[in-house]
């Protein structure tokens, strides 16, 4: 996951005072494995109580963030967490020794600007590291030095670069960045709100209709475009003055809609510049460039800021895991509860079918009057709610959405950073600026990705995968020891069932890893002799450690017919459920996946209207 706009590089140190210089090691602790149920040391008890005001399944960052709203409305919140550390996908471990790997999620741009500020993260210990160049494409071709492709925030750097593939793309590429800016700061403000609850609009009591009334204003906002004046000051280039959603709504409709492909051949000829881009349209979808709605899925990788940044990404310091540690200490900070260690096997439920808490699989009850879950929409309603509360056809929604899943991660400890032949190391060894970047491999055309999706879709991973290679120590050397570094590997295409029913056991695991170490070794040959150890993790691999249905990273795909009034299914995308008091409040739920928090959000602000009400 890449991304663009903005500009500038800068390496953001967050004051690191003494009491969150505590927070910090003592954050450490919990991701080499200790128990974690330390955190409750240091908030406000050690004992979990046997009644809260509102229980949080599952400390994902989302569960935090919805814990730490809970708690600073003045809600007793409790949050239990199935695993030893806190974050859900969002986690630093140490799986190789001396090795702190951003076990799955790795970068971060998403995250709601203003939980930045609300739950105050950089005073609880969250620093960022900007990247500036982010994206460095390097080829496979027959010449003595092979070209690359190297984006960054210095726009006539970035065009320097695509000219040596293109002078046309080159000149149109400023453009498109303001043209995709405009839509993205459209949608923007669709994130932090609940989807229109058309239900409500129909035949609510007349407080319901008014909420459902007060969330049509950011989508009837997002179409006209009038906000934009204000949004679009952050983007490196001014649009033009009429530029506004509204007058362009059938081009960007085509944007939502169509194939990512069809959009960027309409802007540019070269291939490594639009297999580049179209990387973030297919990233964690079993999709092509070719697919309609991933123009979408483009959208919603480059709807972040960093800092302020529009469309910046960066590595969170210590690994995405002190993200989730920031979130926990404000949550604690304010007085929550959050245990690790504490498996949820049930939603209790009183006569009248209201929450009344949760049950824990070592016989623990928890009562409560609210109970959000960050659990995947299959978990909290397939497995953790009693069936005969729900209405069938909603059983039957959450059953069908679609969680198929591309993604394996291989987290990779390596004794030296890899020389790519199209950039090869200087003699030191030190990092170089692409060293920072996501290094797109197997990515020389779309018809490339296309392939690779073709082959997964009928069972086999890709012989040629789409690889996203990162080395966030080189920016963050203290994730490995001196001279060593963590190499991330996000790649596509694994699907959830191999062809004829085949397990995915180590053979196959280890197969698919070692094509892709093969295809790293064709770029940067010495890559395979430099690695100490690896951590592969396929779909199933996925679904077992982190919950992730069929190993899907967004809880379920980020098609069209899976988001806003649809997510996780048509008439409860508002994070309700149909049981009075169960709340959904992660990536199942609008508006999606990434670490942004905004479901968290929005979650705890609907509980806690309906709180007061009762
Ligand atoms: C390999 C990978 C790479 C990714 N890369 C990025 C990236 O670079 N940037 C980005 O923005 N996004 C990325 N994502 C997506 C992002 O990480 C997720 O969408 C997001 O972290 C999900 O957060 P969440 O809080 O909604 O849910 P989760 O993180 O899934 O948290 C749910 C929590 O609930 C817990 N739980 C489940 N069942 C129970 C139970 N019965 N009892 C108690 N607890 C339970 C789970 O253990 C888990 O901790 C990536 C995801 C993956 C898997």
């Amino acid at each position: 996951m890449a991304r663009h706009c903005g500009a500038m590089a800068a390496v953001l140190w967050a004051r690191l005072g003494t009491g969150c210089l505590s927070r910090w090691l003592w954050g450490w602790h919990l991701s080499l494995g200790l128990p974690a149920v330390r955190l409750a040391h240091a908030g406000a008890t050690k004992q979990l109580q046997q009644e809260y005001d509102a229980v949080v399944i599952g400390a994902g960052h989302n569960g935090l963030v919805a814990a730490a709203y809970l708690q600073r409305a003045g809600l007793r919140t409790a949050v239990l967490e199935k695993r030893h550390v806190l974050g859900g996908a969002a986690v630093t471990e140490e799986i190789v020794p001396g090795f702190k790997f951003s076990r799955a999620s790795y970068l971060l741009s998403l995250l709601r600007p203003q939980i930045y500020t609300e739950l105050e993260l950089q005073r609880h210990g969250l620093r960022v590291f900007l990247r500036d160049p982010y994206s460095f494409t390097p080829l496979l071709e027959d010449r003595s030095c092979p070209r690359s492709l190297l984006l960054g925030h210095d726009m006539a750097q970035t065009q320097q670069q695509i000219a040596q593939f293109s002078q046309k793309d080159a000149q149109a590429y400023p453009e498109y960045e303001v043209f995709m800016g405009v839509l993205v700061s459209a949608l923007d403000q669709l994130l932090d709100a609940p989807p229109v609850d058309t239900a409500a609009l129909g035949q609510g009591s007349l407080l319901q209709r008014l909420r459902a009334l007060r969330a049509l204003r950011p989508l009837l906002r997002a179409g006209t475009g009038s906000h934009l004046g204000t949004a679009m000051q952050s983007h490196t280039t001014s649009p033009s003055p009429g530029l506004t959603l509204g007058r362009q709504l059938p081009r960007y409709y085509e944007v939502l809609t169509a194939p990512i492909s069809k959009i960027l051949d309409q802007w540019f000829e070269s291939e490594p510049l639009k297999a580049t881009l179209a990387t973030d349209a297919v990233i964690g979808a079993m999709a092509s460039p070719h697919t309609p709605g991933s123009g979408y899925v483009l959208l919603h990788h480059v709807m972040g800021e960093l800092e302020g940044r529009k469309g910046a990404w960066g590595y969170v310091a210590g690994g995405m895991g002190a993200l989730s540690q920031a979130i926990a200490c404000a949550a604690t900070a304010q007085g929550a509860h959050i245990f690790t260690e504490k498996v949820v096997c049930q939603v209790l439920l009183g006569r009248n079918g209201q929450v009344q808490g949760v049950a824990l699989q070592d016989g623990t009850e928890v009562k409560s009057k609210l109970v959000l879950s960050n659990a995947s929409p299959q978990i909290t309603f397939l497995e953790l709610t009693p069936q005969e509360q729900l209405p069938k056809d909603f059983v039957q929604r959450i059953q069908q959405v679609d969680t198929r899943s591309p993604v394996t991660k291989i987290n990779v400890a390596v004794d030296r950073l890899p020389s790519f032949l199209a950039a090869p190391n200087a003699c030191d060894g030190q990092p170089l600026p692409h060293h920072q970047c996501s290094i797109h491999l197997n990515c020389e055309s779309t018809h490339l990705l296309h392939q690779a999706f073709t082959e997964a879709s009928h069972g086999h991973p890709s012989s040629r995968p789409m690889i996203e290679l990162c080395i966030p120590s080189a920016l963050d050397p203290g994730l490995a020891p001196w001279g060593c570094h963590v190499v991330s590997l996000f790649t596509q295409y694994t699907p959830s069932v191999l062809a004829g029913g085949q397990p995915w056991d180590e053979q196959a695991r280890n197969a698919y890893a070692d094509t892709v170490f093969d295809c790293i070794e064709a770029y940067a040959p010495g890559f395979k002799a430099s690695v100490i150890g690896r951590d592969i993790l396929t779909p199933p691999d996925l679904e077992r450690i982190f919950g992730l249905p069929s190993g899907n990273i967004f809880h379920g795909g980020m098609s069209l017919d899976q988001l806003y009034f649809a997510r996780p299914a048509p008439s409860y995308s508002g994070y309700r459920s149909p049981v009075p008091g169960l709340y959904l409040c992660g990536s199942g739920a609008h508006p999606g996946g990434g670490v942004m928090g905004a479901a968290g959000r929005n979650a705890a602000q609907v509980a806690l209207e309906d709180f007061r009400d009762l």
